[in-house]
């Protein structure tokens, strides 16, 4: 469903932060991206979502080939939504309604069905009641469920979010994980960014490594987590399996 083949992208011409990575993620499914900090995993997922247009290599959604005009660009965006590590990246608006409602206005829905999709995420995210909020007065863990409410108010089909559990304490760790798994269940594909091992084998059915711009391995969490040679050379830990 959303397929990269052969990317590579380097930075001012020069740093080549992805040498060629292929990989293909079929709707359902909730994976996760491995990798230690300059992988080049934000360099990826600026690919997925059409921010970044690579050297060489392509996008495919749903075996279309992605274009990089801003028609086909909105279009993709309406079913790959992106949330960044950073949610002061993303959220700009002086409200969270506003923040949230940005995506859908953006789409030329009625104001009804706006306020309608606004209202559904905030709730669905946990954030009913901070509609005449300022983000900024958020916490961490609030403001990336704003962010991810900005994202389903798209109604996307798929969802990647850049280390979404980087920063969070071990609880809005585990609620942030809970609520992913619920929008899987619900029918969202997630892609997941991380360099945190501990929680992937309870939510990912499988695993992609990248290490140094290059995909070194790809398999469910079992395979990957019994294999210490990927490990090691990816520079993760054994993650502590938690049922
Ligand atoms: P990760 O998200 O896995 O930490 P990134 O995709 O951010 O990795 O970075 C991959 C490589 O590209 C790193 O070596 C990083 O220093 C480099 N890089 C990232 N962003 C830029 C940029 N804007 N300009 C130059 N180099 C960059
Ligand atoms: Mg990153
Ligand atoms: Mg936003």
């Amino acid at each position: 469903m959303l397929e990269v083949r052969d990317i590579k992208y380097s930075y001012n011409n020069d740093y080549q932060a992805l040498k060629g990575v292929s990989l293909k993620i079929e709707k359902g499914e909730m994976v996760a991206l491995l990798g230690k900090n300059g992988a080049g995993k934000s360099t990826l997922f600026l690919h997925l979502n059409g921010i970044y247009e690579p050297d060489e290599g392509k996008v495919f959604i749903d075996g279309e080939e992605l274009k990089y005009d801003k028609k086909s660009l909105l279009k993709f965006r309406q079913k790959v939504g992106i949330v960044f590590q950073n949610p002061d990246d993303q959220i700009f608006a002086p409200t969270v309604e506003e923040d949230v409602a940005f995506g859908p206005l953006n789409l030329g829905l009625s104001m009804e069905e706006v306020q309608d999709r606004v209202e559904e995420a905030l709730d669905r995210v946990g954030m009913s009641g901070f509609e005449k909020t300022a983000p900024h007065h958020l916490s961490g863990g609030q403001k990336k469920r704003v962010a991810i409410a900005g994202i389903l108010a798209m109604k996307p089909e798929i969802m990647v979010l850049d280390e979404p559990t980087a920063g969070l304490d071990p609880q809005g760790v585990t609620n942030l994980v809970k609520l992913l798994k619920e929008l899987n269940d619900e029918g969202i594909t997630i892609v997941i960014s991380t360099h945190e091992v501990d929680l992937v084998p309870d939510y990912a059915n499988r695993v992609f490594v990248l290490v140094g711009g290059e995909l070194i391995a790809e398999g469910t969490p079992k395979d990957i987590f019994s294999r210490p040679d990927i490990l090691e050379s990816a520079n993760l830990k054994i993650p502590i399996v938690t049922e």
